[in-house]
Parts: C-alpha cells; structure tokens; sequence
C-alpha cells in the first residue's frame, strides 16, 4: 500500500503503512475511489485513520464532531471506530462530494451513526451551542483553514473535559515553515498550533502524520 505524506520520505511513510495499517476493505474501496478525483489529497491516509481510531478507543469516544467531511474517509473511519450507540454530526458544504460519503456509510453499515448536517460549519456549530447539546468526545478540524481559530474555539466549548480537538493539515506541506509564504491558510495553520502549544486550557502535541495532526486534549 502506497501512502503519501507532506514530511516524511516515501519509503519511509510507506514502512509505517505496510508495517501497521489494518485498513477495513469498505475504506480501502473508498480510498481508491477517492484516489480517482483530483482533489484526492484532501483525504487523510489510512494511516491517520487508524491513529483517530485508536484514540478515539483510548478515550472511549462515542460522539465525534466533524468539520469537513469530502468523500468520508475520516468519518467512515471514525464511524467504525465509534461503539454501536455512537454518534457523528458531521459538517459541510459540498452535496456531490457528501453523496461518496453516505454511500460508504450505507455499504459499511454505519450510515445510523452519521447526522450529516449540509451548511456553512461556523452555522451549524453555532446552533450547538445554542441547543446546548450533550458534549462531544472528540472534534475533528479539516475544513476551510481560514476559519481554523474560530472552529477550535466552538470545538473547546463542545468537547467534554478530557475530551480531544484535532486539527488536520498543520504542516501544510512544510509551507508553515517557510517564511516567504504568508498567505491566509498558512498563517491560519502556523497560528493555530503557536496558540495550542501555549494554550493553559488544554494539553497539545503536534503529531507528524500524513500533513500534520495537532491534538489538543481539553483540560
Ligand atoms: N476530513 C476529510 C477526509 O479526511 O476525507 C477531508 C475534508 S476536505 C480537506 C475539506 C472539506 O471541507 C471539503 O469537503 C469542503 O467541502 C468542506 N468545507 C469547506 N468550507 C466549509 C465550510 N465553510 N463549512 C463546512 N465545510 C466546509
Ligand atoms: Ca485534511
């Protein structure tokens, strides 16, 4: 299995894979459809799938928040992940590249687990709080980077004590290192993990997987 990773050499993103992953077929089926499009880099890969699955077993997660969804990858990853009674609400804009998603859902046999709510995310998150809705386990940030700030901060006010904030694509490709680049999402990426590491309300580590993984465990 042939991975990709904005930081790693590809031989040796490749070991990581082949030596660990234990992909569910439905995923991998989803993968390689995924894989067809030309916005396939959106996607995480299998084997931050299987990383998320695996904290989400260590904290006992049951409801997932997501924020960017595209063909499903993570969601379905996660929905297999989660216990029976688990529960996702899921975040996005695109009607095409959510139609990949709900298919997979319904072929793994998951698709009860998934409340895909079609909106701008920052509206939809708003209307949580609002409702005051029981508190997540655990957020997931992989939408418009832009707005990468003001998700974490619903994401901190959603998630339970003890709870986890992911935020995906931090590395951005090695552009946050790079100080000739300094468009919006880059200084997006580069601020939300400057924020995180100093941040008294929760514990943080950035993890070098695929294009970057800040996990924020709320205090
Ligand atoms: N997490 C997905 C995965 O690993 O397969 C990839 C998500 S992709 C990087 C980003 C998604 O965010 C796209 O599907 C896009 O439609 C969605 N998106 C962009 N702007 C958004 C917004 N304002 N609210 C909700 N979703 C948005
Ligand atoms: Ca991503």
């Amino acid at each position: 299995m042939t991975t990709k990773s904005s930081i790693l050499d590809a031989t040796i993103a490749d070991y990581i894979v082949n030596a660990t992953v234990r992909e569910h077929p439905i995923l991998r089926e989803l993968r390689e459809e995924t894989a067809r499009l030309s916005q396939w880099r959106m996607a995480i890969g299998p084997e931050q799938g299987q990383l998320m699955a695996l904290l989400a077993h260590v904290i006992g997660a049951r409801r997932y928040l997501e924020i960017g969804v595209f063909t499903g990858y993570s969601s379905l990853a996660m929905a297999l992940a989660l216990p029976p009674d688990g529960y996702i609400l899921a975040c996005d804009v695109n009607d095409a590249t959510t139609a990949v998603a709900r298919r997979y859902w319904e072929s793994a046999g998951v698709a009860g687990k998934v409340d895909l709510r079609i909106a701008p995310a920052a509206q939809t998150l708003e209307g949580l709080r609002r409702e005051n809705v029981e508190p997540f386990d655990m957020a997931f940030i992989d939408a418009d980077k832009t707005n990468v700030d003001a998700y974490y901060e619903a994401a901190l006010e959603l998630v339970r004590p003890g709870g986890l904030i992911l935020v995906d694509n931090v590395l951005w490709d090695g552009a946050v290192v790079d100080p000739s680049v300094d468009d919006a999402d880059t200084r997006a990426l580069r601020d939300i993990s400057l924020k995180a590491g100093r941040d008294d309300r929760v514990e943080a580590a950035l993890v070098p997987v695929c294009d970057g993984l800040l996990i924020a465990r709320k205090k």
